[in-house]
């Protein structure tokens, strides 16, 4: 649902969403608009004041992401940059003259390319939308493909056996895991990130099926096949906005 509050005469968007299994509030910026998971159980009063709380924060991130240099909302144009496996990729669009509906998007990432063609007769419509969702999708594809790769290696390497592994859309978090069934769900975007950040991110949620919290066991565990850990997940906290678009 679509909200808009206003701290310091600046009317700023925020989506609301509920959880049933979430236990906490989660704030977050996704391009200009201040993104809000809340468990389902949680007042809008209680959102409000915590907003309340971090208002000059929200407020300075808000401007830094509107002050059009430092905006991470891709026009799908010539001259943007995007991230894929933790290299820049300059974004080259082009018009194709076909008589297709379909936008073709090219990875080459030997060129550090990423090609979106556009046939011409679609130039003229809002098309943003499309190539966000033809993005999306074969970030998805690859992240899904890494991943049938990278989970049974390091369940094998760490022998942690997981049940299932899942992939949606997300910008708030990499990965969680839900113990008791043994499910592991990650990002889409995972695939954006350099390699070494991605093995840490897998390893880190594998662990999480056998112990639950983030204690001191669970890190013990974790740093002993990431031995750098802290050091990535540090890199992760610094570098999260890396994934937005
Ligand atoms: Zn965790």
């Amino acid at each position: 649902m679509q909200y808009y509050i206003n701290i310091k005469e600046q009317k700023i968007p925020v989506i609301i969403r509920n959880y049933k299994k979430s236990y906490k509030i989660i704030i977050f910026f996704k391009g200009n608009t201040l993104n809000i998971s809340k468990p389902t159980f949680v007042k809008i009063e209680e959102v409000m004041q915590m907003i309340k709380q971090n208002e000059n924060n929200i407020y300075n991130q808000y401007i830094e992401i509107t002050s059009s240099k430092n905006t991470n909302i891709k026009q799908w144009v010539t001259g943007e940059k995007i991230y894929y496996k933790g290299t820049e990729l300059n974004i080259i669009r082009q018009i194709v003259d076909k008589n297709i509906d379909t936008i073709q998007i090219l990875l080459k990432q030997e060129e550090k390319k990423l090609l979106i063609l556009v046939p011409n007769r679609l130039e003229n419509k809002d098309i943003k939308q499309s190539i966000d969702k033809g993005i999306k999708d074969l970030f998805k594809n690859n992240t899904q493909a890494m991943l049938g790769v990278k989970l049974p290696y390091w369940s094998n390497i760490t022998n942690i056996k997981y049940n299932e592994f899942k992939v949606r859309d997300a910008v708030s978090k990499f990965g969680s895991c839900i113990k008791s069934k043994k499910l592991l769900h990650f990002t889409s975007r995972l695939i954006m990130l350099p390699e070494d950040k991605i093995d840490a991110i897998i390893v880190h949620e594998l662990c999480h099926i056998v112990h639950a919290n983030h204690g001191k066991d669970f890190y013990n565990l974790v740093k002993k096949f990431i031995p750098n850990y802290s050091d990535i997940d540090k890199w992760l906290k610094d570098n999260s906005n890396l994934i937005m678009f």
